[in-house]
């Protein structure tokens, strides 16, 4: 199946999030597809949330460690922390 998301649209709702979640593994750099895989079986939350700060950072991992979204829920809890996190309210 090609699974751009343009032809999700017309599966069915178990069908499209299964494509959706195949796309997210298929497309992320190889050394991240297990923690996509881990995350979906749905029973780790660490993967999830590492899976999740992935994404959202484009699985970029300096942007995930260098996340500045500080109302973020998930940020205490993101992967990839260093001891220097820049201080709410920094340089922005
Ligand atoms: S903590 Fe940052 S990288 Fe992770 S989901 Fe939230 S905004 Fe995205």
């Amino acid at each position: 199946m090609d699974t751009r998301s343009e032809d999700y649209r017309n599966l069915p709702d178990e069908q499209k999030i299964e494509a959706r979640r195949q796309h997210a593994i298929d497309t992320a750099p190889k050394s991240y597809r297990a923690t996509y895989v881990k995350a979906y079986g749905g029973n780790s939350k660490a993967a999830a949330i590492k899976a999740m700060c992935l994404r959202c950072s484009n699985n970029e991992r300096k942007e995930v460690t260098h996340c500045r979204v500080f109302d973020c829920p998930l940020r205490d809890y993101r992967p990839y922390q260093t001891d220097a996190e820049p201080d709410e309210g920094g340089d922005e």
